[in-house]
């Protein structure tokens, strides 16, 4: 499924984000910026050694990454040039905060693909895997926050692509882009 906002595309595809050949893939990180499981560990897997040297540079100048914020690295044998690590909220009920940090994970980086002039950029499904948030909620913050990005900033971002690893997350994301654009296509 794609829309068109502001001149920018953004599309939902199933699949896996270590493939992707846009000009960043987004890392559900962790503050460590080590690596772990889920799609972080699949982009360390793909991309080689060269992403957690970099990251191990950015931790020992700034120390952990916070949640909600960003830092970027080389993409190394990725297709993509660049790989964007974010960390999202740990689900915990919903009463800590958790849509404003998720809805921060995604807008700074968006932020950070535009201050570097990038023109395309895939995102997973953050927040969802092993920390925990409900899919139907976690989908209807990151297509508001890109929509609201796309509509109000001016960006470098030509196609905003989301890759969901598996088809109940397409599907999460597929109703909630519906009820957003409320099946109009600006
Ligand atoms: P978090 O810790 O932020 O919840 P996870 O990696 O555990 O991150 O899960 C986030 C989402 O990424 C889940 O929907 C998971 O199925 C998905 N995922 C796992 N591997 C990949 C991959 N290679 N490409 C795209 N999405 C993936």
């Amino acid at each position: 499924m794609e829309v068109i906002i502001n001149n920018t595309k953004l599309s939902l595809i199933q699949g896996d984000i270590t493939n992707q050949a846009t000009d960043a893939i987004v890392n559900a990180a962790n503050p460590s910026l080590m690596g772990g499981g889920g799609v972080d560990g699949a982009i360390h897997r793909a991309g080689g050694p060269a992403i957690l040297e970099e990251c191990k540079q950015i931790v020992s100048r700034q120390g952990r990454l916070p949640t909600g914020k960003t830092v970027i690295t080389t993409g190394g044998n990725l297709k993509a040039r660049y790989v964007i690590h974010t960390v999202g909220p740990i689900w915990r009920g919903g009463s800590r905060n958790e849509a404003e940090l998720l809805k921060s994970a995604y807008w700074e980086c968006l932020k950070i693909a535009t201050a570097n002039k990038l023109t395309s950029i895939s995102f997973p499904s953050i927040s969802t895997g092993a920390y925990g948030y409900p899919v139907s909620e976690a989908a209807r913050i990151a297509l508001r926050t890109v929509v609201s990005f796309l509509k109000e900033q001016a960006t470098s971002l030509k196609e905003v692509a989301f890759v969901l690893f598996d088809s109940r997350t397409y599907e999460g994301y597929y109703s909630a882009l519906q009820e957003i654009i409320g099946g109009s296509n600006t």
